[in-house]
């Protein structure tokens, strides 16, 4: 059987025949999306299930964690952005060897949802347009669509929209929040910096081993003559992390930022249950790791 394209219009036809479809929200979406409303916009919108991709995060810092402790003799580049990974591939490919292999958040996530919705296709909602090239090499992801789309898709659908979330309210079920991986400190991801924060990375390495670097042109300027000191670099084609991705709307980085912490100070307090928490156990014997 021809593989299936994974392109707007095959989103919107798997849409339309009304499958059983998984978002992937990654916390940048606060950016420019209240909450808890997108839940509500995307279940009236036809998705059953609606994950976040901090448990994602969560389990590949860890992996970064232990590489990072028990390889000392390396530089090592974050490959959680794409952006980064093709401008390595295509411009810099004597520092491929260098990309740390592990996954990114969002295949990660897809990979644990696999597991956990054998039968769903998996949807990444996306940031950048970098996050369709990673969907398109990835066995995982099913479809990807940017902030734009989304936007779209919600305007196209207003009115019918409206009405279910109305049904949606009355109904007091418990799908209102996240279905799965409503974790909270990696929610500050999509922040330049986010990931070494969020991995406790001062535990493993030394000051001076570790630099954080947002925007492209910066990343390039330290790959052409990198300090021999640094064991560690986090880096984002971005500036500002993926809170400054092409399809966010909001170019106000201040805002942003107080938005997403408005957004983890607000998760802290909601009662979550056992099941929408990203427990570890869940991901046991999933292998997040991935060479590039
Ligand atoms: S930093 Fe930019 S290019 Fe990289 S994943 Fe985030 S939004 Fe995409």
């Amino acid at each position: 059987m021809k593989k299936e394209e994974k392109d707007l219009d095959s989103f919107k036809k798997a849409l339309a025949r009304k499958e059983k479809l998984v978002a992937l929200l990654a916390p940048s979406f606060i950016a420019d999306f209240d909450y808890p409303l997108i839940i509500y916009q995307l279940r009236a919108r036809g998705f059953d299930k609606i994950v976040e991709l901090t448990f994602g995060a969560k389990m590949i810092n860890r992996e970064y964690h232990k590489i990072l402790k028990e390889q000392k003799d390396k530089l090592f580049i974050s490959s959680v952005c794409p952006g980064v990974v093709e401008t390595i591939r295509n411009k810099y490919p004597q520092y491929r060897k260098n990309l740390i292999p592990v996954l990114s958040p969002m295949t990660a996530t897809a990979k644990i949802c696999r597991k956990l919705y054998p039968k769903h296709k998996l949807v990444f909602i996306s940031p950048c347009q970098f996050k369709k090239i990673e969907t398109n090499q990835s066995e995982y992801v099913d479809f990807a669509i940017d902030y734009n789309e989304l936007r779209k898709l919600f305007e196209e659908n207003k009115e019918e929209i409206n009405k279910k979330i109305k049904i949606l309210k009355k109904k007091k079920t418990n799908k209102i929040g996240f279905d799965k991986f409503y974790n909270d400190y990696t929610k500050i991801y999509p922040l330049a910096g986010g990931l070494s924060k969020t991995a406790h990375l001062k535990q493993v390495l030394n000051p001076g081993e570790e630099v954080k670097i947002d925007g492209i042109l910066e990343v390039e300027k330290f790959l052409q003559n990198p300090d021999k000191k640094v064991r560690f670099i986090d880096v984002t084609f971005c500036k500002g992390g993926c809170l400054g991705g092409p399809c966010v709307l909001n170019k106000n980085l201040p805002d942003k930022r107080k938005r997403l912490m408005k957004y983890l100070n607000y998760s802290k307090k909601e009662k979550i249950e056992e099941n929408k928490k990203g427990l570890i156990r869940k991901a046991e014997g999933i292998n997040f790791s991935k060479v590039y």
